[in-house]
């Protein structure tokens, strides 16, 4: 029989890691969730290589204070739940304190955070998780994460990352689902240096679609709204002129949160289908609470 025998903690680490970064769009949709449990009204998302050399993510929430920043960077170590009860009532987007272990295992991050409370920030720089610099610095309230170079240290996951064209565009569209689902705070996201889109963080939720989907579509929103049996769903549903030939036009949020759902898909084209054509999709933005 083959010898069992216990990993060694890098190993362990690294496998851990793939479970929450599978991709580079992985990393920027756990930052910025970060962000947003963070109270952030204002998050800036930047990218390069299709997140595959570069990632920087910037907030003006809370911050850290100095001394939590290194236990940030544990496994399981979070802000968010104390024990499984608290599972019940958990309204943060994350919980499991594995995120920022995750990243650090597999890439070369750079951490710049400030609480409100303290009168100097944090820049904090590891590379696959050995601890390269802590040290005081002058910073505005809020944090900033970059991460460089993912999956320098595991080949074998970098090589099954896509182009970077395409692992850009699904970050783009993690973005864009990111801004549809919080009216309220200022996105801004950038690829290669060029501004995609930004957000004003005013409440007003027709505005995003502008910006990202641009007049065309706009002009064509009704707005959506019903109340019932503790369930709130509002948002737009386009006029039947404007059609896809896939479901990426149908947009559902569940309690802030981007999802997928057959179901709801069905649902939606069920009430369409009077005016469906075969294989063709209609605009749907919803937010169900
Ligand atoms: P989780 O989000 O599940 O708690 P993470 O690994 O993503 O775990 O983050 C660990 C902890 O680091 C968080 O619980 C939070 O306290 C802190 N943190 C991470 N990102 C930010 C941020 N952008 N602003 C303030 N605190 C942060
Ligand atoms: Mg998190």
């Amino acid at each position: 029989m083959a010898e069992i025998k216990l990993l060694d903690s890098s190993t362990i680490d690294k496998i851990a890691a793939g479970e929450v970064v599978e991709r580079p769009s992985s990393v920027v949709k756990e930052l910025v969730e970060n962000a947003m449990d963070a109270g952030a009204k204002a998050v800036t998302v930047e990218i390069r290589d299709g997140g595959c050399s570069f990632i920087r993510v910037t907030d003006n929430g809370g911050g850290i204070e100095k001394e939590q920043v290194r236990k940030a960077f544990f496994r399981h170590a979070t802000s968010k739940i104390r024990s499984v009860e608290d599972l019940y009532r958990v309204r943060s987007l994350g919980f499991r304190g594995e995120a920022l272990s995750s990243i650090a295992a597999v890439s070369m991050v750079e951490l710049i955070t400030k609480t409100k409370e303290e009168l100097t920030g944090v820049h904090y720089r590891l590379e696959g998780e050995k601890e390269r610099d802590f040290s005081e610095v002058g910073a505005p309230e809020g944090t900033t994460i970059i991460v460089r170079e993912l999956f320098f240290n595991t080949p074998v996951r970098k090589k099954f990352l896509k182009s970077p064209a395409t692992e850009g565009s699904y970050i783009s569209d993690l973005m864009e689902h990111m801004a549809l689902s919080r009216p309220d705070v200022a996105f801004q996201f950038m690829m290669n240096g060029q501004v995609r889109f930004h957000t004003s963080g005013n409440g007003d939720l027709k505005e995003i679609v502008y910006r990202i989907y641009g007049r065309e579509i706009v002009k064509e929103l009704i707005p959506f709204s019903v109340k019932e049996e503790g369930i709130e769903v509002e948002g737009f549903l386009g006029s039947p002129s404007v059609v896809r030939s896939n479901r990426n036009f149908e947009f559902f949020f569940v309690n802030g949160r981007y999802i997928k759902s057959p179901l709801l898909s069905k649902g939606l084209e069920a009430g369409y289908k009077a005016y469906l054509m075969q294989h063709k999709f209609h605009f749907a933005l919803l937010h169900i609470n």
